[in-house]
């Protein structure tokens, strides 16, 4: 660890604040906070708050891109950064809660957002940073606190992200506490979090395994799931831009993103343009036998399993990924398969059959499988396979209006872009806003501040007047 990331580890005063030995301090704390936040904060001054909390993630985005490389062992620096910078940036806050007022001769309705109080949050250890950053903007906006179980691989720099959130707020005259966590986040914490009574909402960003263990715990809960999206380029895409930016966002921070594009299906009389193009936007086509030597690197198999399914896709084998490979640079693959490879390069590249793991499988590497197909839809329909049903995201290169709704259509993905990167929907290079808790089991979508708020009506009767 280098000495400045050392030294940013550690506090000022040796403790980070809002990190907990406990969950029933932790939890404790935040209920605390929460009450005198909703009751003595204006909105003009969670305005300013939020405004403190965007500068000082700003301030440190560099440190801690570095720490959660340093720590997690994923991912890239130049990547982890703008990640923060972007959470920080392009989370909206409080102009996400809208009231809704009806009026008639018989008086008046006004229907206000109002917080929850206490939400349990939990982190994926994929985008670390930046989702307790958005999550606690969006939720600071709605009136509440938050006490988050983190994933236990970016503990560390996750409390530094808590601390420094917390000290924002409180120099904006919040109260302290509005976010914490506990400083060993374990599968058991997390159920502590889901059972404690302050707790009245609960938001996982993870995989699939958090999710349905987060919708059966009996509370209101907001699922960020897992995704395996698709790139379909038709005949009518500009060649040169779909292979530049399937690049970029496919090796962006080494593939960890949920909405970083996993596999392309593109048609037979594209397929040679695209891969030539994507050899000079720093991609390596591996041949053949690199490519299974790649395989049996960062892939392990059950083999004939009867139990295979999902991902097996009608195979006999199950395929799992080394865990150890996850994130990690296109660079360093090369190296460990033995091949000397001396230009720069972002992401690997080769030829599948439909039915290769990398395909089927979120693989969260810079290895993007290329599927030939006989025409559009063939591409489509092995896309919505491939997609697995998790209406994620998605992604076509195509100038053809009816080729892009039908596609859009028939994958019904949260996320769906034309003609530029998946992360064009987050805000980076795109319009609108962020967020990296994007809930498409439980149907949120890209969450805001209104998702972490709870309708309440006000009615006057006869609009206030007596009838005469
Ligand atoms: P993960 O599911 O392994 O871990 C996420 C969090 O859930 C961690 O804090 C972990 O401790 C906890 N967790 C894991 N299994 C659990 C279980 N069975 N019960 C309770 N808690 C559990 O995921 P990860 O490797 O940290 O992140 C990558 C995954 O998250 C990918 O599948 C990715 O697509 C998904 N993801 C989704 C979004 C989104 O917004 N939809 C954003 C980022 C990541």
């Amino acid at each position: 660890m280098n000495q400045q990331v050392k030294q940013i580890f550690k506090t000022i005063d040796g403790k980070h604040m809002g990190v907990y030995e406990t969950v029933a301090e932790a939890i404790e704390q935040s209920a605390i906070a929460q009450i005198r936040f909703q009751g003595e904060c204006s909105l003009d001054a969670r305005n300013r708050i939020i405004a403190a909390i965007r500068q000082a993630i700003l301030d440190c985005a560099g440190s801690l891109g570095e720490m959660a490389v340093e720590e997690s062992g994923l991912g890239r620096v130049d990547h982890k950064i703008a990640k923060n910078q972007l959470a920080a940036t392009a989370t909206p806050g409080t102009e996400c809660l809208q009231t809704h007022a009806i009026s008639s001769d018989d008086g008046l309705t006004i229907e206000e957002r109002s917080p929850f109080g206490l939400i349990g949050a939990v982190t994926p250890v994929t985008n670390e940073v930046p989702t307790i950053v958005s999550n606690a903007i969006s939720m600071i906006a709605g009136g509440n606190a938050v006490v988050f179980n983190v994933h236990p691989s970016a503990k560390m720099t996750s409390a530094v992200a808590i601390d420094r959130i917390n000290r924002a707020v409180i120099a904006e005259g919040g109260p302290a506490d509005l976010v914490t966590m506990v400083k060993e986040p374990t599968l058991d914490t997390l159920q502590e979090i889901a059972k404690a009574p302050e707790v009245r909402l609960l938001v996982g960003t993870g995989g699939p395994g958090l999710v349905n263990a987060l919708l059966r715990s009996g509370k209101k809960a907001i699922g960020a799931g897992a995704g395996n999206p698709p790139v379909v380029v038709d005949e009518t895409a500009d060649i040169e831009l779909a292979a530049a930016s399937i690049v970029a966002g496919a090796s962006f921070d080494n593939n960890l993103l949920c909405i970083g594009e996993k596999e392309v299906f593109v048609v037979e009389q594209q397929a040679d343009a695209l891969i030539g193009a994507m050899k000079k936007s720093r991609a390596y086509l591996l041949t053949p036998a690199q490519a299974q030597q790649v395989t049996d690197l960062v892939l392990t198999a059950d083999q004939d399993d009867e139990t295979a399914k999902a991902c097996s896709f009608g195979m006999e084998r199950e395929y799992h990924l080394r865990k150890e490979w996850v994130g990690q640079d296109a660079a360093k693959i090369l190296t460990a398969i033995g091949v000397d490879h001396s230009e720069p390069v972002d992401l690997l590249i080769f030829e599948a059959l439909v039915n290769n793991p990398f395909v089927q499988l979120e693989q969260m590497m810079p290895v993007l499988p290329i599927v030939r197909c006989r025409d559009f839809s063939q591409a489509m329909t092995y896309a919505v396979d491939a997609e697995h049903g998790n209406r994620h995201s998605a992604c076509i290169y195509s100038n053809n209006v009816n080729n892009v709704t039908t596609f859009a259509k028939r994958i019904g993905t949260t996320v769906f872009t034309q003609n530029g990167p998946t992360l064009v929907g987050l805000g980076y290079g795109g319009a609108g806003t962020t967020s990296f808790t994007i809930a498409g089991p439980t149907g949120e979508g890209i969450t805001t501040a209104r998702d972490f708020t709870r309708v309440r009506r006000f009615a006057i009767a006869q609009g206030g007047n007596r009838i005469i």
